[in-house]
This record gives structure tokens, sequence and C-alpha cells, in this order.
């Protein structure tokens, strides 16, 4: 039965805020926080738009980031670290991109600004953005040209000669995307774009569940569909909609992107999108069957948002008792009041434990790890 509703955010697309609740999704969130871990899968009444109804506010979302030092810890995809990996990534967008080599390319969303030095290196001008200041500094402290808004970009550079605007991976963890593409629009108004984001259809749909790629960081779950409207509403000119893998080590994570040409309209002329109505399903239950059967300790190993998403939803995993983790941005936080533990401490674990790995795309290793270690005798669950 469809449950229409009033969201509390409006639409990120058409800005109504009219839905059908697809279901909930609940994440146990770093203590710390004091953020809710719940979100409501939302569809947009108007446009189709999947999106998370939340009740945290943009300032709040800002301090979960600052928080968050993963992004700056980490050399993984999101991180936008310089891996051989993400070296690749950079030269594809670069590929699709052809950006105009007189003007500065702008990267907004840079993390530790990999892709500006991949321009740099290409011989290009760049610049990024970054309003995490952990993930901001790796960036200066290797000499790169980042800022901390677009705000401050354009009053250091007044002639902002922009020539192209990149915008990866970003636009998902916003709550209010189209104000970010507006304010890029009056800063840069000819410039070519370029925006990636996950493709929803492949973990979010009625024919795929990839729960293990439902962020919570990710509050806008576009389609093509929805993107095509996205680019609509903020007066892109698009010249190329494609799909790709994420990078050659996560070839399995589908992303969209799009090519396309900043035009300088003002906002009461903006012409309304076709409106595309998405499929409508209504979200499944997270179960795992047959976790666990008597009540034996359980320990979890690798504390990530699906980690999170698991222990929000499993009542089995309600008995989590102790934590661990590799990355120096999780060891010591508190989840439920456990203390995140030095993954080196597995070793500790009595026997009778049951080990607790969430997939991820090192959970095979992980476990291999520890088996050839035999660090752990207890019984190991990948979930
Ligand atoms: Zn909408």
């Amino acid at each position: 039965m469809e449950q229409t509703c009033t969201p509390l955010r409006t639409c990120p697309i058409c800005e109504k805020r009219s839905g059908t609740v697809l279901g909930l999704l609940t994440y146990a969130l770093f203590d710390d926080l004091g953020i809710p871990g719940t979100k409501t899968l939302i569809q947009c009444s108007e446009c189709g738009m999947m999106y998370d109804d939340v009740a945290f506010t943009e300032g709040q979302l800002q301090e979960y980031y600052r928080r968050n030092e993963h992004y700056a810890a980490s050399s993984l995809g999101g991180s936008g670290s310089l891996s051989d990996d993400n070296a690749d990534r950079y030269d594809r967008i670069i590929d699709n991109l052809h950006p105009d080599p007189k003007g500065t390319i702008l990267d907004v969303g840079c993390g530790q600004g990999g892709f500006v030095a991949r321009c740099l290196h290409h011989g290009f001008s760049a610049a990024g953005i970054e309003p995490s200041e952990k993930s901001r500094n790796v960036g200066l402290n290797a000499g790169l040209d980042i800022y901390t808004s677009i705000e401050e970009y354009a009053a250091l550079h007044p002639e902002t000669g922009i020539s192209t605007v990149v915008i990866s991976h970003v636009l998902e963890h916003l709550l209010r995307p189209l104000d970010m593409l507006k304010e890029l629009i009056r800063n840069a108004p000819d410039a070519l774009v370029y925006i990636e984001v996950p493709d929803a259809a492949s973990y979010l749909s009625p024919r795929v569940m990839r729960w293990y790629e439902l962020y919570f960081e990710h509050l806008n779950h576009f389609c093509k569909d929805s993107f095509s409207n996205l680019a609509a509403q903020s007066c892109i000119e698009v010249t190329r909609v494609a799909s790709t893998p994420f990078s050659k080590n996560q070839a399995d994570v589908q992303c969209l992107f799009l090519v396309g040409q900043f035009r300088c309209i003002s906002d009461h002329t903006i012409n309304q999108p076709d409106m595309v109505t998405g499929p409508r399903f209504t979200l499944p239950l997270l179960t795992k069957g047959d976790l666990l059967q008597d009540n034996r300790p359980i320990a979890l190993w690798g504390v990530s948002q699906y980690a999170m998403l698991l222990m929000g939803s499993l009542p089995q995993l309600e008995q989590v008792d102790r934590l661990f983790d590799a990355s120096p941005a999780k060891i010591g936080r508190k989840i439920r009041g456990i203390t995140i533990e030095d993954a080196r401490e597995i070793g500790t674990l009595s026997k009778e434990t049951v080990l607790v790995l969430p997939y991820s795309q090192y959970s095979l290793q992980m476990r291999k790890e520890i088996e050839q270690s035999a660090s752990f005798a207890g019984k190991i669950i990948q979930l």
C-alpha cells in the first residue's frame, strides 16, 4: 500500500514537498555525531526522484563531515587521493571532458586534491574546492591550489577564469544540490561541466538491492531520468549522458556521468523539465536469516557505513559487544557506547565469539588474513 507524505525536505530536483514513502533506513552512527541515524526513503510524487528525508540540518551535516576524518586518512575512491586506481579514473574524466586548455579546471569537492594534481600533470591549470579541513590540508601540503568554498575562490579570483567545472561524486551528498549548481553557474556562466554520481538503478531498484551501496551519506539517488531532470533544472545544456563503472578496482559500482555546458539564464526563466516518474517499489526489509541461533558473543570487524546499516537494521546485531577497524579515523570513536578497537586486537577475542565481517571490497582479503594468521579461532560470518 502506498503511503503518501509531506517530507521535511523538499525534492532536490523539482523542490516540491510531496512524496511516497518507499521505506526506512536505520544506521547505528557514531555516538559523537549527535544526529539521528534514520532516513526515510521517499519518491517525489511530482518528478519521480528518489531521495532521503532526514531530520538533520545543513549545519549538522557540515559538522558530520568535519568530524569524519575518514576521507583525509583513506586512499579509497571517494577520498580524492592519488592512488593508481584513482589516477586512471581521473584520466577517464579528462578524456570524456576535453577541457579547454586555456582556462582553469575547478574540481568542486576535491577531497585530497588528487584530480587537481592529475590535471596539472597533464599540463592544465586547475584548482579545487574542499570544505573538509583535514582533506583540504592534504592537498594544500602537496602544494595544490585548494579553497574552502566557491565563495572564497571567487573572492580571491574576481575574474574567475573557470573554463571547466568538475563535480564528481558530490551531489548525492548534498541536501540542496541545485544551490551548489546555481552558485557555480553564477561564477562560471559558460563553463564546460562534468557531473558524476552513483547510478541508483544499479543498487536501488525493483530488480536489484545492493544494501552495501546504500551509504548513509548518500541522500539523493539519481537514475538516468532524474539526472537529466537535474541538468534541466540547473540550466545545463547536456551534450552527453552515459554510464560507467566507478574504477578498475571498483568495477561493480555503476555511475552516471554527464558532460554539458552551463547556460546563464536567470532563475525565473528556467524551463520546467519533462518530469519522468521513476520505478515505484517498496524497499524490502534488510534481513540475514540464519545469522545466529544462540547467545554467543558477537564482534564486528570493518565499521563501514554498510556495517552501520546492518547494526541499525538487524535485531541479531544488538548483541554486538566489540567493534574493530583499521582506520585511525575510526579507532577510539564509539557506537552504542562500544569503543572501536584497533583491528590488531582481534586476537584477544574468545573462541566462542562470532566475528561478523560486513561485505566490502576488502572483506574477502580480511577473512583470508585472519585465517592465515590464525589469530582468531571462532566462527566468521560475512554479511
Ligand atoms: Zn521532485
